[in-house]
């Protein structure tokens, strides 16, 4: 799954459909309602973003994963998204995750900055719970002490979540990283523990983007690790085959 931060207009999104398409994505990431830390910062395109992600659906033939930020808005992101996307502000947004049971689309759940790996199965709970079970969870790093990235990345949570749930397991190395120059080596490890898919941003031409740019690869640099990662997906682990038990309980409190 790749393609940019923020949808900003039909040429970036074009341009990156195709780019990514050629490379060897499936799916066409691309915020069109966007959770900022700074009010003041680009919230994204809206309804216009999504219809561009629909004509570049139409051209390509990629699928659509798109964040959802709030339950007013899951029938109208549902009309365009083949994946809803909960960003990581959101893992305990309860509202939006019931509403999510009932969507009729798959969830690609995003682990919270603070979560515990237990918090994050409580919501993938609370959407099988309202009727969901199609729900794919994404570890995107988390907050720790160390500043040097943008977030830690838990390569344990891989293995971990793959082993007590059967549900896939992607891994976003991009806002793990913070910065592009790492976003290739975190999606080799990321393969190699067994992450059934990779989040990935990319931009045609990063440092103007309105978000996230200094962790968006370039054309070439997607292309590169698109290449990079075949010898290192034939290595994946199996770690369904772990026999690992959770050692709390799972249960809501
Ligand atoms: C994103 O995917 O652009 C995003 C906002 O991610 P996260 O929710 O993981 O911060
Ligand atoms: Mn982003």
């Amino acid at each position: 799954m790749a393609g940019p931060c923020s949808v900003e207009s039909e040429r970036q999104l074009m341009q990156t459909a195709e780019a990514v398409a050629l490379a060897g994505a499936r799916v066409l990431r691309g915020g069109a309602f966007k959770p900022r830390s700074s009010p003041y910062s680009f919230q994204g395109l809206g309804v216009e973003g999504l219809k561009l992600l629909a004509k570049a659906q139409a051209n390509t033939g990629l699928a659509i994963v798109t964040e959802v930020m709030s339950e007013t808005d899951v029938d109208l992101v549902a009309e365009y998204a083949d994946i809803m996307q909960v960003g990581s502000r959101n893992m305990e947004h309860f509202s939006l995750l019931q509403r999510l049971g009932t969507c009729g689309r798959p969830v690609l759940l995003k682990r919270g900055m603070v979560a515990t790996i237990h918090d994050l199965l409580r919501s993938a709970e609370c959407i099988a719970a309202h009727g969901n079970r199609d729900i794919l969870l994404c570890e995107r790093g988390i907050r720790t002490f160390d500043t040097v990235t943008r977030n830690t990345f838990d390569v344990t949570a891989v293995p971990v979540l793959k082993a007590v749930t059967h549900l896939p397991v992607i891994v976003d190395p991009s806002h793990a990283a913070g910065v592009r120059e790492l976003v290739p080596i975190l999606a080799r490890a990321g393969a190699v523990v067994g992450a059934d898919g990779l989040l990935v941003e990319v931009h045609p031409d990063p440092d103007q983007a309105l978000s996230d740019g200094e962790q968006s690869l370039t054309f070439p640099q997607f292309n590169a690790m698109m290449r990079d990662l075949e010898h290192y997906v034939a290595l994946a682990a199996s770690p369904s085959r772990l026999s690992l038990a959770l050692p709390q309980r799972l249960a809501c409190d």
